[in-house]
């Protein structure tokens, strides 16, 4: 009896956790969180102290900033241009989370962070690091496309004030995700986390700290789309198996030898 009712007492709540989850993620207007069967299976064998009511706790509460997210005119200038927020993707329990700068118009488009050129040869890297965009979580430091002039092409990076407006949300991403490594791809997004601006060629390849997190800085990809040279590819590489190598991963003779 006794049994009964602290299993009960486990469950409802639990019940209620994983319902609400669903309940958000069938409301939200923005791209569903996506876990697949196989990458949550290898999760739960990877963090045997992280279960299902602990991912479905997460996925809800990431759910409750979104929803926030999604209705946000804190930078009036933004909600009066954008298409849609963008607030980001993955496992709500990913041990990697990269962040990027902001939506840029293939982004604001579809509602997903790194989708557009860059965002394909960041899912290279991710895949070639032997993980998959499922397995990681990928937010940008501003949820909205930094606004253009009318008919101008292309992206701008957001201003400072920008970003500093809409940190907050990334900040409570990274807080109940809880990553064992954040990875920062470009100088913007070093402002955003460190609030400092550095010269990328000094910050990069070494560990810095984030709230007691470890933070790989590396290139953004469309800085490898700019520069192509094997050199600079190769960096980034040696960085993501830095990163792997702080996450007790193993790497293949094939993955080191890569841009040799
Ligand atoms: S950029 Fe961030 S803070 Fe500004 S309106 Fe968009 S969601 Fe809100």
């Amino acid at each position: 009896m006794h049994a009964k009712m602290t299993s009960s007492a486990v469950l409802q709540p639990a019940l209620s956790l994983v319902l609400e989850a669903l309940r958000d993620i069938r409301d939200s207007r923005e791209k569903p969180l996506r876990v697949s069967r196989t990458t949550l299976n290898r999760l739960l064998e990877s963090r045997p102290n992280h279960n299902a009511f602990d991912i479905a706790a997460k996925a809800a509460s990431l759910g409750k900033v979104r929803d926030r997210v999604c209705i946000c005119t804190k930078c009036p200038h933004l909600a009066r241009s954008r298409t849609q927020t963008v607030f980001g993707v993955g496992n709500p329990d990913a041990e990697l989370m990269f962040v990027g700068e902001a939506p840029g118009a293939d982004e604001d488009a579809r509602g997903e962070p790194f989708v557009g050129r860059a965002g394909q040869l960041l899912t290279r890297i991710i895949e070639t690091m032997g993980l998959s965009r499922d397995e990681v979580y990928i937010a940008n430091i501003l949820k909205c496309r930094p606004d253009m002039p009318k008919g101008a092409l292309g992206n701008r990076p957001p201003t400072p004030e920008e970003m500093q407006t809409c940190i907050g949300y990334l900040i409570e991403q990274i807080e109940i995700i809880q990553p064992r490594v954040v990875v920062a791809l470009g100088a913007t997004a070093v402002e955003g986390l460190l609030g400092a601006r550095g010269v990328m060629r000094e910050l990069r390849g070494k560990w810095h700290s984030y709230h007691d997190t470890p933070l790989m800085i590396t290139y953004h990809p469309s800085y490898l789309l700019r520069n192509q040279s094997p050199s600079e590819k190769r960096k980034v590489w040696e960085d993501m198996m830095a990163v792997l190598e702080k996450l007790e991963r193993p790497i293949s003779e094939r993955q080191r030898n890569y841009f040799r």
